[in-house]
This record gives C-alpha cells, sequence and structure tokens, in this order.
C-alpha cells in the first residue's frame, strides 16, 4: 500500500471550532502526516496518510467528532514538493508573489506536471481580494443599492441619499474578503500537492538562484508575480501631512463629511462616487483635462455630467502645488487655468496610480532590466532580460486589472517550462470603470488609432435610442465604435451606460475574432436588452436609427 492523499466532505460543520475540532481528529489518526480544514464553510478536508492509515479510520474519527463525511477522492502521493530543501534545486519554478498572476502562474505550472514553489509575503491572494476589486465592488453595490432606494423612479428625478450604517458595510465587507480569500486561494491550494507554498520575502541572488528569508533556493525558472502598490508624485507637504490611500480609504470605519480625491482615474472615481453616494461632499481633483484621460473623450465628458448631477464637484486641469493640514483639514494649494485656487476638505483621498512592487529584490544586480517607473521589463514571451526569469501582472506596469494577471501569470509559467513561446496579447483587453454609469471599453479609442495612421469610421449611438434603456427610465450613457473604413473590422468599443461591463463582452469577442462591423449588424441582438446598443451603433454606420422599427432592424 502506498501513502495517499485523501479529500473528504464533512457536513455538519456550522463554525470555525468546528473545523479545528475537525482538524484534530484527523491529525490523531495513525498514519496521519498532514491535514487540512480550511474552514467549516469549505465543508473539504484533506489528509495525507501513510500506508498504515485507511480512509476508514479517518472517516470513523470525523465521525466520531459529531460530523459526517464521506471520502471524495484517494490518490497515491507523488513526490511532493514537500520534500523539497532550500537549494536542492528540486522545484522546476519557483513563483515570488502570491496574488492572482502567482496563482495563475503555480497552478498551471502543476498542471503541467512540475514541481512548484509559490512564495507569498503579507496576506495571501494580494492585491485583488484583500484590498483592490473585491473590497472596492462590494461597496460600491452596497451604496449603489442604497441609491437606486433612494432615487425617484422617473426620468429627470434627482436622488436623496438614504441613511447608510458605514460600519456595517465595511464590516460586511471584510466578511466577504475574509470568505473568498479563503475559497479562491488558501483553499485552492490543498488541490494541487504539486505546489509547496513558502512564507516570506523573496529576494533574487543572480542567475536561478532565489533566497527567501535567508534561506537559498535554485529553481529551474523563476516568475516573478510580486504586484504593485499606491504610489504618490513628490508634492511639497503632501508626506507629511500623510493622506488616506485606496487601501486605507477601504478601511475607513467613519465616513468623513467632506473629502478630496487626487486622481481622476478608475480607482479614484469609483472610490469617490462611493463616498459621495454613502454621503460625503467629494471633490475630484485631476491633473488632465478630464477625468478618465485614457478613455474617449465624449465619455470622459458625459461621465464628468452625470457625476456632477449627483452632487460631486469635478475639476479637471488642477496641477496641486501644495498640501498642508490646517485646523484639522487638508489644504490644497495649486493652479487652474493659470489662476491660483486652493480646496480644503476633512480627509484627503490619493488615487495617483500604482507602481511596481520591484524595489529591494537584487532585482537589476540579478540582470532584471527595470523601466523608469519601477516595472520589470519583459519581452513578448514575458520573459526578462535575465533568461531565467519571467514576470507576470502589475509587476510589468500595464495592463493593471486581474483577468490579465491571471491571463499572463499561466503564459509566463507556460513559456517558462515549455517551448510554448506563447505571445502576450493586449490587443482586446477589456477595461471597466466601475462608476454608475460604467464605462466599459476594449481596443483602440478614436484618437489613439488616428494617432496610429489607421483610417477609422466612427459611430455614436445615445443610450437614449436604447429601448431597454427607455423602459428602465435611465437612458444615460452612449456606445461608441471605431472600424477599420477599409476593412470594416471593429477595432474599438467604448460604452457608457448602467453596467455597461455586462455589454462590453461582445465587442471583445468582435475584435479579438476579426468580426466585422456588418457581421454585427447582421446578427440578432435580444430585445430589451442594454447590449442592443451595440447593434444600434453598428446600423448607425450605415443608417438613420430613428427611422428604425423596433428590435434594432
Ligand atoms: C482599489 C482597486 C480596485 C481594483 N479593482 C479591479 C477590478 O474591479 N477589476 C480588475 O480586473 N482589477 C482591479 N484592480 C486591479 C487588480 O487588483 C490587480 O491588477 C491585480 O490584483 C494584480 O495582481 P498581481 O498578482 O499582479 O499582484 P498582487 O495581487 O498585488 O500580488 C502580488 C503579491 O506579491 C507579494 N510580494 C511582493 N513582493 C514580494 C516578495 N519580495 N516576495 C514574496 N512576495 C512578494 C505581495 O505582497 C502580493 O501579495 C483593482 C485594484 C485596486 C487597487
Amino acid at each position: 500500500m502506498e501513502a495517499e492523499r485523501l479529500e473528504l466532505d464533512v457536513r455538519g460543520m456550522t463554525c470555525e471550532s468546528c473545523a479545528l475540532h475537525v482538524e484534530k481528529a484527523l491529525g490523531a489518526v495513525t498514519g496521519v502526516k498532514d491535514v487540512r480544514v480550511p474552514g467549516w464553510k469549505s465543508a473539504r478536508a484533506t489528509a495525507e496518510v501513510e500506508p498504515e492509515g485507511t480512509a476508514d479510520d479517518l472517516a470513523a474519527a470525523v465521525r466520531g467528532s459529531g460530523y459526517s463525511v464521506s471520502v471524495r477522492s484517494r490518490k497515491p502521493l507523488k513526490a511532493t514538493p514537500s520534500r523539497a530543501e532550500p537549494g536542492n534545486g528540486v522545484f522546476d519554478l519557483m513563483v515570488i508573489g502570491a496574488g492572482s498572476a502567482g496563482f495563475a502562474a503555480a497552478i498551471k505550472a502543476a498542471e503541467l506536471g512540475k514541481l512548484v514553489a509559490l512564495v507569498g509575503m503579507g496576506t495571501i491572494g494580494g492585491t485583488c481580494v484583500n484590498v483592490g476589486c473585491i473590497p472596492s465592488k462590494t461597496l460600491i453595490r452596497a451604496v449603489e443599492t442604497l441609491h437606486v432606494a433612494g432615487q425617484a423612479r422617473f426620468r429627470g428625478v434627482h436622488t436623496i441619499p438614504g441613511r447608510i450604517s458605514w460600519p456595517e458595510v465595511v464590516s460586511h465587507k471584510d466578511e466577504l474578503v475574509n470568505e473568498m480569500r479563503q475559497e479562491k486561494y488558501i483553499g485552492v491550494l490543498s488541490a494541487y500537492p504539486e505546489i509547496t507554498y513558502l512564507e516570506g520575502r523573496a529576494q533574487l541572488s543572480g542567475g536561478n538562484r532565489v533566497e527567501v528569508d535567508g534561506l537559498a533556493y535554485a529553481p529551474g525558472k523563476i516568475v516573478l508575480a510580486t504586484g504593485a502598490q499606491p504610489w504618490a508624485p513628490s508634492i511639497p507637504g503632501l508626506a507629511q501631512a500623510g493622506y488616506l490611500d485606496s487601501t486605507s480609504a477601504l478601511e475607513l470605519k467613519e465616513l468623513p463629511k467632506s473629502m478630496i480625491v487626487l486622481g481622476g482615474n478608475a480607482v479614484g472615481l469609483e472610490l469617490a462616487q462611493t463616498f459621495a453616494r454613502a454621503g460625503t461632499y467629494v471633490t475630484v481633483l485631476e491633473v488632465l483635462p478630464s477625468i478618465l484621460p485614457f478613455e474617449d473623450e465624449e465619455i470622459g465628458s458625459a461621465l464628468t455630467r452625470y457625476l456632477e448631477g449627483e452632487g460631486l464637484r469635478i475639476v479637471p486641469g488642477f496641477k496641486t502645488a501644495s498640501v498642508a493640514r490646517q485646523n484639522g483639514r487638508y489644504v490644497l494649494r495649486g493652479v487652474k487655468n493659470e489662476g491660483e485656487v486652493t480646496f480644503d476638505a476633512e480627509q484627503l483621498l490619493v488615487a495617483t496610480g500604482r507602481r511596481a512592487n520591484s524595489a529591494d529584490m537584487g532585482l537589476e544586480e540579478a540582470g532584471v532590466h527595470l523601466g523608469a517607473r519601477g516595472e520589470v521589463l519583459v519581452n513578448d514571451l514575458l520573459q526578462t532580460h535575465n533568461p531565467f526569469v519571467y514576470a507576470a501582472g502589475d509587476v510589468t506596469g500595464r495592463d493593471m486589472f486581474v483577468y490579465v494577471a491571471s491571463y499572463s501569470g499561466g503564459l509566463a509559467a507556460e513559456n517558462a517550462l515549455t517551448s510554448a513561446g506563447k505571445v502576450y496579447d493586449a490587443s482586446y483587453i477589456p477595461r471597466i470603470t466601475f462608476t454608475d454609469p460604467q464605462v466599459a471599453s476594449a481596443g483602440l479609442t478614436e484618437a489613439a488609432a488616428r494617432g496610429q495612421g489607421r483610417d477609422v469610421r466612427v459611430s455614436v449611438v445615445a443610450m437614449a435610442h436604447v429601448p431597454r434603456a427607455q423602459a428602465a427610465r435611465d437612458t444615460r450613457g452612449l456606445v461608441k465604435l471605431v472600424a477599420d473604413a477599409q476593412t470594416d473590422h471593429l477595432v474599438g468599443a467604448h460604452v457608457l451606460a448602467p453596467e455597461a461591463g455586462e455589454m462590453i463582452q461582445t465587442a471583445v469577442l468582435a475584435i479579438r475574432f476579426g468580426i466585422r462591423v456588418g457581421d454585427l449588424r447582421r446578427t440578432m441582438f435580444p430585445y430589451l436588452t442594454n447590449a442592443e446598443g451595440l447593434k444600434l451603433a453598428a446600423l448607425a454606420f450605415e443608417k438613420d436609427i430613428s427611422k428604425l422599427s423596433c428590435c434594432a432592424g
């Protein structure tokens, strides 16, 4: 009989101490080497047993503790990385950083049958689940619900924010974050015996050598996936005054009466609208001429109007000269339209971008080149200038979205471990800003396409033409398509609409798979959906859509 790894489904656990109870009972069975019960909600336990341990003994132990159990799977234990010792080179791959890119890289390597070390520092799961997508989107949805509830249903009538228990909302957010971290990261590890999780800070020491908290390893290849962190410009007085960043803003237990948000891009605007809807008076200061400066111009100006309509103050073209604290308030002095202007508020949130976690890791000494903003430079295969080292996710400084981190993590691992030679494809990456209305886009803006010298045609349709929007009495927004004038291929799509994120995937598929605007025109779109706006915009290249009857036909 061989040593085995068993997965058990445990039923009847109702709290964390039940999970500990089960773990203890399993650990006491003869022959058990390792037990994991990730938590009571997962209802899944794993145990590694030496030959003398049997599934019956494990099941009896769980039942003896008062829970029911069945054996879900059992596999012979392969040579697992737990036998790996520092320095013996047993790991085929070492992934540095246990966020989304790191997990994707480690899982891809495990699927390829390789032994992987996943090195994590800080809270496992990285940015998205702990301090990014999940906490921000759950707060956004919470205040959105409140906003809609407080809103008169019909066009033209504006909202009075209702009452909200902010500490309660924040505590629900923390609960969700804990659950998802458990379910999507900690719990997932136990499904891959090929992955060894090493807690610690990794540093490169040249070639394929890595030190983790002083222990030396020599894995076959390395994937850097150390992510990024909030970055603030060097404005006189800012560091001394102190400020919130996206991480600490999501932790605020009390709502400020007023807040300045420095930076009018996705993260800044999402948080600005969230706090405004919860009851804070918010001013957004943006140095460039428009908010969402990298999106289509028409979308930035339309969103400005909607946010202002909700009571936010939006100030583009403001260059901050200094920050100070006076009488418990933040005072920002600066210049707009060549005149001096001052803003003040109880809180200051700086959302001016994120920079790669690449410092003090021995990267440059190990031959990994960095760009001007500290980002790890990679080629199309995500390989750095050190041939043993690949990089993925936010640390590369580009396309900072979690699905890109996950895609690039898998790609980097595959390219590092095989001769697949897969090229990183950024041509169709969707971008969403989770304001309300949302901004969703993919491909090139009109300005970027023309800037590349492309001959393009453009169509713009207001959401007011979309029956779904009319029926919902919410006609905010527009759809803009950019098509190649010669080939009719869709090269860019830009949507401002409630839940625009749910619409954009049609355009993503069209851009990725070379679907022409004419194909979109000839395809049925379900009636009374906002996605029909994309078909109307496709039709608008050819006809006056105000003369159409029902169903965009
Ligand atoms: C407020 C906010 C909202 C967001 N919302 C969205 C959204 O809605 N949708 C979306 O797609 N994206 C969103 N993002 C972006 C998304 O979260 C990131 O693009 C993604 O999480 C990056 O993943 P990553 O694996 O590259 O890095 P990370 O998740 O940051 O993981 C890197 C990990 O490496 C660790 N590490 C660093 N240095 C070392 C070292 N030397 N040794 C070991 N470990 C190390 C770090 O501690 C961290 O755990 C949001 C970001 C923020 C800040």
